[in-house]
């Protein structure tokens, strides 16, 4: 028997027509804080920004198409929020009667397709428009993959990068203006894929991961600092990177950021930009931590799948080689670990000290960072923790006897 298969190619000249509808969902209210929803069949880019004249938030949804177009009253504090649309993005305005804190919107999964919530609080003391800084904090492999493996020194990656990424995140969920998000908490595994996705669904303005290598010559050590690029710089960052390759594991709610490269060359380029700056801050951090010896000397470029979203600035940091007897030891003690941690959250700092938009609040108007003081906390270890002699903090706070006490709220000069 023969079968014949016809195939029949059509061309179609019609515009492309957007599949992914945007629809007003609704505000809750719950002690005055709002969440004001939205649906999509899929994660989308959404560019969203605020602006104090008048008080207001604008979230471009890009390539998406209204359900139906609105101007909708709404209670105190909120006055309206209002849909328009361009040629192939959506434009939702939502106008304030007061200035409020805000934060970027998550895309959150559902069975339904994609929920959007963009939460907004609102008192007396927001004097403007505000919101934090989304940090992405990527600890690298996990669960059934363990990342490198230090037999001889008893250490694997997974753990490592974990200890690491739980470090960084303490010091940034206790300093205003920062929202830390860990891409896996505990020992779970997450597809590469899955970690830029969480960057996209979260709103990161940033996004950073944290890995420690092995090497077949065991006198290699030291840190690196790499971002994203197709072509590798260095043999060694692409015989790195080729090991890291797992399954593609993006679903149809996904956000396509291969394709969306090709589509917004000028947001690509902007982030490779701001990718690099971060690599540099961090990278001049690490130079300066007498803990830690470099690998590199500059930012390498590897193409880190990780790192590739279209607009969200991508470092990967190789904190040592765990094969490296000395690196092992100490990425094994909790100091060598907090060093990393510190180069990193002062490279992170520095990096949005030179990118403050208008509506970050990392600084009071002294140019002081705020740290809330947590139980445990001694001031010797804060000190530490952001790179400042105790008597400086001592003398900014004119704290006595070195008392300190949890939920102090105290000022550190970096
Ligand atoms: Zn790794």
């Amino acid at each position: 028997m023969k079968r014949n298969l016809i195939v029949v190619l059509i061309f179609s000249f019609h515009q492309v027509v957007f599949s992914n509808q945007l629809d007003f969902v609704g505000v809750s209210e719950k002690n005055k804080s709002y969440d004001i929803e939205f649906s999509l069949e899929k994660t989308a880019l959404i560019v969203a920004q605020s602006s104090n004249s008048p008080f207001s938030i604008s979230l471009e949804f890009k390539e998406t198409s209204l359900k139906e177009d609105f101007d909708l009253k709404q209670n105190y504090p909120i006055k309206n929020i209002k849909s328009s649309s361009s040629e192939n993005d959506s434009i939702i305005e939502i106008f304030f009667y007061e200035p409020i804190s805000w934060q970027k919107p998550q895309q959150i999964k559902t069975e339904n397709g994609i929920k959007v919530s963009l939460s907004l609080g609102h008192s007396k003391e927001i004097k403007k428009m505000t919101r934090e800084a989304i940090v992405m904090i990527d600890a690298g492999h996990g669960g059934r993959d363990p990342g490198a493996i230090a037999k001889s020194h008893n250490v694997i990656e997974k753990d490592i990068t974990l200890l690491i990424a739980n470090e960084l995140f303490r010091t940034l969920e206790d300093t205003d203006g920062y929202k830390p998000v860990l891409v896996r908490e505990d020992d779970s595994f997450i597809y590469l894929d899955q970690r830029y996705q969480k960057a996209r669904q979260n709103s990161g303005d940033i996004f950073v991961s944290i890995h420690a290598d092995a090497f077949s010559l065991p006198s290699v050590k030291g840190a690196a600092v790499y971002i994203w690029s197709d072509e590798a710089s260095s043999n060694s960052a692409k015989s790195l990177s080729s090991k890291k390759v797992s399954s593609v594991r993006v679903d149809e709610f996904d956000f396509d950021e291969d394709l969306a490269r090709s589509k917004y060359p000028e947001i690509y380029e902007k982030k490779k930009g701001k990718s690099l700056q971060l690599g540099k801050k961090v990278l001049d951090q690490l130079k300066r931590d007498p803990y830690t010896h470099l690998h590199k000397k500059r930012v390498e470029y590897a193409d880190f799948r990780v790192l590739k979203s279209l607009d969200i600035p991508s470092v990967l940091i190789e904190s040592g080689f765990i094969s490296n007897s000395e690196d092992a030891e100490r990425l094994k003690g909790k100091p060598g670990r907090r060093m990393i941690a510190r180069s990193l959250f002062l490279g992170i700092n520095n990096y949005f000290k030179e990118n403050l938009e208008d509506d970050f609040f990392i600084y009071d108007a002294e140019g002081y960072l705020t740290y809330t003081v947590q139980r445990g906390d001694v001031l010797s270890e804060i000190a530490i923790r952001f790179g400042v002699p105790v008597m400086d903090i001592i003398n900014t706070n004119l704290i006595r006897d070195e008392a300190i006490f949890p939920g102090q709220r105290i000022k550190i000069k970096i």
